[in-house]
């Protein structure tokens, strides 16, 4: 499969998930900016550290420094037969000028998924979720709990609740989901290339069953 796909929606609704599912059964780079951004602060790369003021308040850093990473990332020669972006665009300024790159590379985004979840499941999910600090693994105690009480499973580190998962931040991660980056579905929308898929009350297999039909009925990524 050759595509570009961006995975809309809102924090916690399933977008990373999904993201990891589709980029190991289509065999296409899963690129989050979270994930990146987590990975220098492991580090201690002024980049991470950057990101970190951002991060642990609910807001996001700053575009030119997001666009440059993926701008960095998706020339790379892994992403020639496409890739799946997950986390961004997140504004319309950022969807604006990964356009303007991928004009002037003779690209464009193929696909754009929107995971649609209440804001109310949003809460009780994030409120549930908790990460290895050394790998990154994502675990929810509800739905996904890892198998030994509170370790990774991959490494045992003692799991942690991010700091951005916290119910006071939640609600800003929100708040500046409703207000910057929403409008991005409208603008993937006219451009026709936008399909939503409903994942309150699903599990990830149910979303990711949605998926694999738009993915199959989508000439533009076969
Ligand atoms: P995520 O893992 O996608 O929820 O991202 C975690 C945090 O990283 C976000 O709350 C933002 O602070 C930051 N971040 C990730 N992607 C972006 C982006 N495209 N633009 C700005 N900030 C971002
Ligand atoms: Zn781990």
């Amino acid at each position: 499969m050759r595509s570009r796909i961006v995975m809309l929606g809102g924090p916690g609704a399933g977008k990373g998930t999904q993201a990891k599912r589709m980029s190991e059964a289509y065999g296409l780079p899963h690129i989050s900016t979270g994930d990146i951004f987590r990975a220098n602060l492991r580090q201690g790369t002024p980049l991470g550290l950057e990101a970190k003021k951002y991060m642990d308040a609910g807001g996001l850093v700053p575009d030119e420094v997001t666009c440059q990473i993926v701008a960095d990332r998706v020339v790379q020669s892994d992403c020639a037969n496409g890739y799946i972006l997950d986390g961004f665009p997140r504004s319309l300024p950022q969807a604006q000028v990964f356009q303007q790159l991928l004009v002037s590379r003779g690209e464009k985004v193929d696909l754009a998924i929107n995971v649609d979840v209440t804001d109310a499941e949003i809460v009780t999910r994030l409120s549930a979720r908790r990460s290895c600090p050394k790998c990154g693994a994502i675990y929810n105690l509800q739905f996904s709990p890892p198998t030994k009480e509170g370790v990774c499973n991959v490494d045992a580190e003692a799991l942690i609740q991010r700091q951005d998962d916290q119910e006071e931040t939640i609600r800003e991660r929100l708040r500046v989901y409703h207000e910057t980056t929403e409008p991005i579905i409208a603008y993937y929308e006219k451009q026709g290339i936008l399909k939503t898929v409903g994942g309150t009350n699903s599990t990830p297999d149910a979303v990711f069953v949605k998926i694999e039909a738009i993915l199959s009925a989508a000439e533009t990524v076969r």
